[in-house]
């Protein structure tokens, strides 16, 4: 077990995640969190989420506005955005 998956098996999941073909998933510890070609996504959830590499280009307007609302939590352990 790394010390990714340690994390947030205390504090939960990164808001921060990666996107690869519609499956989104934890920056940290890598867990696939939700995939989206075989499930319906929250969008309550999805709204809250900041993507490493977001599909919508560098200048964001969501990832930008949610990066602001990242807490230590969501920080820890991943690369920053
Ligand atoms: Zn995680
Ligand atoms: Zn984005």
């Amino acid at each position: 077990m790394d010390l990714g998956t340690v994390v947030c098996g205390l504090i939960g999941h990164s808001s921060i995640v990666n996107i690869d073909f519609g499956r989104i998933s934890c920056a940290r510890c890598g867990v696939v969190l939700a995939d989206g070609l075989t499930q319906a996504i929250n969008p309550e959830w999805e709204k809250t989420l900041v993507y490493r590499k977001c599909p919508h280009g560098p200048d964001c307007k969501k990832c930008d506005a949610n990066r602001k609302q990242l807490t230590w939590k969501d920080r820890l352990l991943t690369k920053a955005g």
